[in-house]
């Protein structure tokens, strides 16, 4: 079967957060376009609800495609085109309609359809259907719906599905002041738009029987669809903005790489065969096919989200990697006052800290210990870490006295700290912690050596004996602590 060039569209309505299941659909439709020789991707922004559109919202849309790599330069790409500028087109076709046959005036009010409202559908009892009435005040334009037979919709991801039409209302079209509704507008811009393939949620497949109905009644072959499933959370609940995490700019702002995401997206409802999971954007442009696009819901694992994207993180080269991180490294994202950010402290760290984020925001935890004097004070590390007060204080005394004239590289640092240990009967991994947390704050963060190397000898020296002053503070009286041992800087 061939269409020729495909023309598909991505049709959002800017009443709100751009959802990810949104940015998911743009990315079928978007792929599609680029498989197609001379395929095209229509944005149509369809911000007919004018109390409910916001400008910020559309741009939202824009900037969020163009960071999944949907960009308006790519001449795959057309528009925006806004829904609201064809309102003309809109209530021409209406008027077809009616004077086809297709559409009746209806003076029922909305009370009346639904207290008369009976059968399964509980729709309209077509009251009006017969009576001929002309165009007036506050009449709506109902589409006549065939009294038999099925509207069979062929969906590329769904087979076909088949609507009684006797089970379908006369469905309102335009509205009593003559306004086109959703089903109308849309598929009238589809059609005008030369659509020939809709890629969409699956929450509109019933509408794609009615539009099917309209594109047939306007004298127009109707487009291929294809309803993509609906997205899940981990207990199998549908995706919801008030219980989930759903909106792209969150994942963006938290540092997920837009990589990461497209790549994660792609994955909801098709997977490109093997084992295989993170995949180059090339392999997905060259193997999707909406035909393997499974039916079934599709699950939104986060914990998987954020594995994929430390994955990508750590593919990134060290460059990309620290200008990547830029957003997070100034106040208010960092924690630490912006003069005290150095860049070349910064760049030694980057290497190490590249292994050990999942999201790009978390960059701030792992080298805050940096460019913060003295570093955040973590209450639970410091416990766990200074638990044996007098062991602690013995390592911190004995490091602080080798660390004065050690030769400030990791190798060294380590082995002094190795015979610190010794001393004390304690392996490394022991004498290590309370060094740890006096310097870094924290039980877990960076390899050690190396970071005492960026930090410098004095601002080291200045930490340990900051802790030792304040283990000898947290520890009053205690008989065979601190107390009763002479503490000075350099210790005894
Ligand atoms: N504006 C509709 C929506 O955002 C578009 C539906 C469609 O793609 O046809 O749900």
């Amino acid at each position: 079967m061939s269409f020729g060039s495909v023309r598909v569209r991505f049709a959002p309505s800017p009443t709100g957060i751009f959802h990810v299941g949104g940015a998911r659909s743009a990315l079928f439709n978007w792929v599609v376009a680029r498989q197609s020789p001379g395929g095209r991707f229509v944005l149509r922004i369809e911000d007919t609800d004018v109390a409910r559109n916001r400008p910020e919202w559309m741009e939202g849309i824009v900037r969020a495609l163009a960071w999944l790599g949907i960009s308006q330069e790519s001449e795959t790409f057309e528009g925006p085109y806004f829904q609201s500028s064809n309102a003309q087109r809109h209530g021409a076709a209406a008027r077809q309609l009616f004077q086809v046959g297709r559409a009746y005036y209806c003076a029922c009010t909305r009370e009346e359809v639904v207290a008369r409202a009976s059968g399964p559908h509980r729709g309209y009892d077509g009251r009006c259907r017969e009576l001929g009435l002309p165009r007036g005040e506050g009449r709506a334009l109902r589409f006549r719906t065939p009294d038999d037979g099925v509207t069979a919709v062929a969906d590329l991801i769904r087979g076909a599905t088949e609507f009684p039409n006797a089970a379908m209302e006369d469905f309102v079209i335009a509205r009593g002041d003559g306004s086109a509704v959703f089903l109308l507008a849309n598929a009238v811009d589809d059609l005008d738009q030369r659509i020939n393939l809709v890629i969409r949620g699956e929450e509109h497949l019933s509408n794609a029987a009615k539009q099917q109905l309209l594109w047939e009644a306007l004298g127009a072959t109707p487009p291929r669809w294809a309803h993509v499933p609906v997205i899940v959370n981990e207990k199998r609940q549908k995706l919801s903005k008030r219980r989930d995490r759903v909106a792209l700019e969150d994942y963006q702002a938290e540092g997920y790489l837009a990589e990461t995401m497209r790549n994660y997206l792609m994955l909801l409802g098709w997977a490109p065969g093997g084992d295989r999971e993170i995949v180059p954007w090339s392999v997905i442009e060259a193997e999707f096919r909406l035909e393997n696009v499974n039916s079934s819901p599709a699950q939104f694992d986060v914990n998987k989200l954020r594995s994929f994207n430390g994955e990508y993180i750590r593919t990134l080269p060290l460059a990309e990697f620290v200008e990547r991180c830029q957003p997070w490294l100034t106040p208010p994202a960092a924690p630490w006052p912006a003069q005290s950010f150095d860049e070349k402290a910064f760049a030694a760290l980057a290497p190490l800290a590249q292994t050990r984020v999942g999201v790009l925001s978390e960059i701030t935890t792992v080298v805050d210990w940096v460019f913060l004097d003295p570093p955040a004070f973590d209450e639970a590390s410091w416990s766990k870490a200074m638990k044996d007060h007098a062991t602690a204080g013995d390592i911190l005394r004995a490091t602080i006295a080798a660390y004065q004239t050690s030769p400030w590289e990791a190798e060294a640092l380590k082995t002094e700290l190795e015979r610190v240990g010794n001393g004390l009967g304690l392996k490394l991994g022991k004498a290590q912690a309370p060094v740890r947390v006096a310097v870094m704050s924290r039980t877990v963060g960076l390899p050690l050596f190396e970071s005492l190397t960026v930090l410098g000898r004095e601002r080291t020296l200045a930490r340990l004996r900051a802790a030792l002053d304040r283990l000898r503070l947290t520890t009053p009286g205690e008989p065979s602590g601190l107390a009763s041992r002479p503490v000075g800087p350099e210790g005894p």
